[in-house]
């Protein structure tokens, strides 16, 4: 605890050293990066059922049907 007190975080664009000024990027270029992402929807959400939005009725019958009996 005598000069550098903050630890470097690695850059989550590039995985670099992170630079204080930037933080906790290593530099504006990587912070502009992650904002791009951001702004592109490049951070969705895996696994999302969005899918099948598009297609309509293509699911096969006879899954959801209650057994006859
Ligand atoms: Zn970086």
């Amino acid at each position: 605890m005598s000069s550098a007190a903050k630890p470097a975080a690695a850059c989550p664009v590039c995985g670099k050293p992170g630079e204080a000024a930037y933080a906790p990027f290593c530099s504006r270029r990587c912070a502009d990066i992650d904002l791009g992402r951001w702004l592109k929807g490049g951070y969705v959400i895996p696994g999302r059922p969005e899918d099948d939005t598009d297609k309509g009725p293509a699911t096969p019958s006879g899954k959801d049907e209650p057994p006859e009996s």
